[in-house]
């Protein structure tokens, strides 16, 4: 089934002469339980369209739907990687309080919080860390945070804009191979966006290809590497 489809979708920055045209008429869908890689080069739009579907702008055209509904604003189900990680964490809260913060929206009970918050540091290796502070913790060790943060609200849509491009290769190795471990162990639908080939045929079930700025689709592509 479809969890994410956008259609018609364009983003100027600005008005008049001094309009910069970022995305320009992008439409496609993203099944459930799918992982897409839009790749790209820099420039091209691809935080852009990020951003227009996490509901952090609003799209000059075209519209967003998240299983059916219109995307208005930061939908609850969705959640976001961002490249920046040292900027993304709250530093006075511990590893465990900075997972626990977006369910004190979405969860009632306080040890049901505990309780996903320790089970998603579970899923990315970090289950002895709860206690620790960001800046006590390496750049990769901080993203895995990040991403156990956006695991534990269960989003039906995880967005992730350039979410190892901060970090050395081997981190990135063994953050790309946690993602796709994760995912096959508690199955996720992800839309991952990198300026890296490779990174996005090693990743994705399916790659997206943009042009340059501005951007528009120009191959969708199914990856099916044979099982090993
Ligand atoms: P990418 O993520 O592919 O690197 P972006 O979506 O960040 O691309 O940017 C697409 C284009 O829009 C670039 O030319 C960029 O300079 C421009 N742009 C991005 N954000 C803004 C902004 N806030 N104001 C004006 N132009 C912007
Ligand atoms: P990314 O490729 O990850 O989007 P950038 O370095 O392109 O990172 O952009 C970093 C920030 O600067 C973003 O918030 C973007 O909106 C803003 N930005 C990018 N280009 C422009 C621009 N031409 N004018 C104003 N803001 C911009």
């Amino acid at each position: 089934s479809t969890m994410l489809e956008v259609r018609g979708l364009a983003h100027r920055y600005g008005a008049g002469p001094d309009a910069h045209v970022a995305v320009e008429d992008l439409a496609f869908t993203v099944a459930k339980d799918e992982l897409a890689c839009i790749v790209g080069p820099s420039g091209c739009g691809k935080s852009t369209l990020l951003r227009c579907i996490a509901g952090l702008i609003k799209p000059s055209a075209g519209e967003v739907s998240l299983h059916g509904d219109r995307v208005v604003g930061v939908p609850d189900d969705l959640a976001v990687v961002f490249q920046d990680y040292s900027r993304s964490l709250f530093p006075w809260l511990s590893v465990r309080g900075n997972v626990e913060f977006p369910l004190r929206t979405r969860v009632g009970s306080r040890a049901e919080r505990r309780a996903r918050a320790q089970e998603a540091l579970g899923w990315v290796g970090l289950s002895d860390a709860a206690n620790k502070y960001p800046w006590q913790l390496s750049g990769g060790m901080q993203q895995r945070v990040s991403i156990a943060r956006a695991l534990a609200t269960r989003p039906a849509l995880l967005l992730m804009d350039e979410p190892f491009a901060s970090v050395d290769a081997q981190t990135r190795a063994d953050l790309e191979d946690l993602l796709l471990r994760v995912r096959r162990d508690h199955g996720s639908t992800v839309l991952l966006v990198t300026h890296d080939i490779d990174e996005s045929v090693y990743l994705g079930d399916r790659v997206l290809v943009l042009s340059k700025s501005p951007a528009s689709i120009v191959a969708d592509l199914k990856v099916d590497l044979p099982a090993d």
